[in-house]
C-alpha cells in the first residue's frame, strides 16, 4: 500500500493553509527487501529513472515517486478534487504529516537518489570488481564491431 503519513479537521484546516501541499507531491510504495544481486540490480534500474528515489526506514525498503498529484493547485495549493479525493488522502493525518513530523526529516537508514549510488553500494555488498564482468562484455562487443 502506498505510504503516506497520517488530521483532525480544525487543526488540518489551519496547518494545511500554511503548507504548499507537501503530502501531494510524492508517494512511496513498499518493496520486497532485496536479497541477491538481481534484486539490487532491479533497484539500480528503478533509480536510473528520473524522479525516483529509494529509501530504507525501520529495515523496510520503499520506492519513492517524486511526482505531484495532478489535482494539487500551484496557485493556492488546494486540492481540486477534495470531495472526491481518494481514500489515502482522506486518511492522512496532520499530526504526523510531512509538514511537522520528525519522520520526514529524511532521517532514513539509507536513501538512494541515483543508480550510481546504488552501484557504489553494490560494490561494497558484492565486491569492488562486481561490475567488471559487465565492462568486459562491453569491451568484447566493441572489439567484435571493430573487426567487422
Ligand atoms: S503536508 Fe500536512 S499540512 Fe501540508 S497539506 Fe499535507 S496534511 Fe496539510
Ligand atoms: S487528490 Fe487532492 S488531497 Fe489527494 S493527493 Fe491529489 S491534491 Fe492531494
Amino acid at each position: 500500500m502506498a505510504k503516506k503519513k497520517n488530521t483532525t479537521s480544525g487543526y488540518k484546516k489551519t496547518l494545511c493553509t500554511k503548507c504548499t501541499g507537501l503530502c501531494c507531491r510524492y508517494f512511496a510504495l513498499p518493496l520486497d527487501t532485496p536479497e541477491d544481486w538481481d534484486d539490487y540490480d532491479d533497484i539500480r534500474w528503478y533509480l536510473a529513472h528520473k524522479d525516483i528515489t529509494i529509501f530504507v526506514e525501520d529495515g523496510d525498503w520503499y520506492l519513492n515517486v517524486i511526482n505531484k498529484c495532478r489535482y494539487l493547485s500551484e496557485k493556492d495549493y488546494k486540492c481540486g478534487k477534495y470531495d472526491l479525493r481518494p481514500r489515502i488522502c482522506r486518511g492522512y493525518e496532520t499530526e504526523t504529516c510531512d509538514h511537522i513530523s520528525d519522520d520526514y526529516d529524511y532521517d532514513y537508514e539509507m536513501n538512494f537518489t541515483s543508480d550510481m549510488q546504488m552501484e557504489e553500494y553494490m560494490k561494497i555488498k558484492f565486491g569492488p570488481k562486481v561490475f567488471d564482468k559487465l565492462e568486459k562484455k562491453k569491451k568484447t562487443r566493441k572489439k567484435k564491431k571493430a573487426k567487422k
